[in-house]
């Protein structure tokens, strides 16, 4: 693995930050790379997840939040599994990535947009919508045609269906998500 190169001088309010949102403690990593070495996206990532860890200790806050490796995460959490000072990394990287989209910085937009519809439709059924997600998706990032070519196979199995499955308790959703946004709102 290539050294990793510290550019920013050290941001100690984004060290606090991101350790008061994880509830975790970066000076525990002793970079023996076991996450890393677990990480089945690492080959994806522009800095692998123990280097994101040492980036997080030296306060890299611009490189960090920049990183595609944040967006790219699939939070299996391996890296939690496997580390040895049972730091919970995958939540790290969770909360580096709100704090990401909070101040704008979206180094993977189409991962943006996957979750937004992901989001979007729970908020309006109440659970998940496979079909209308993947149509707000393809629709907002351009990709029209994407996975066109897997709809009739599923389609033909029944697992996912047309029209939304209208469930009890929707409104009780759309509720936490307004609360949520309004409790967001205060904050800012
Ligand atoms: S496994 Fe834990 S201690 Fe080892 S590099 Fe990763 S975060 Fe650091
Ligand atoms: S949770 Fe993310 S960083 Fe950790 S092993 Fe999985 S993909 Fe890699």
């Amino acid at each position: 693995m290539e050294p990793i190169n510290l550019t920013e001088k050290t941001d100690w309010q984004f060290i606090d930050q991101v350790k008061k949102e994880s509830l975790q403690d970066p000076a525990l990593c002793y970079q023996c790379g076991n996450c890393t070495a677990g990480c089945p996206y690492t080959k994806y990532f522009d800095y692998p997840v123990s280097q994101v860890m040492r980036l997080f200790q030296t306060g890299q806050k611009e490189t960090i939040l920049n990183s595609r490796s944040i967006w790219l995460c699939a939070t299996c959490e391996t890296c939690t599994t496997r580390c040895p000072c049972e730091i919970d990394i995958a939540h790290i990287m969770d909360v580096l990535r709100i704090i990401a989209r909070r101040e704008n910085y979206v180094s993977e937009k189409d991962v943006k947009t996957f979750y937004d519809s992901f989001l979007s439709s729970m908020k309006h059924h109440g659970r998940v919508f496979e079909v209308g997600i993947l149509m707000g998706y393809n629709f907002k990032s351009g990709h029209l045609l994407a996975d066109a070519d897997l709809g009739p196979k599923i389609l033909g199995k029944g697992k996912i269906h047309f029209l939304p499955t209208r469930i009890k308790g929707r409104d009780k959703v759309a509720e936490i998500f307004r609360k949520f946004q309004e409790m967001r709102k205060n904050r800012v």
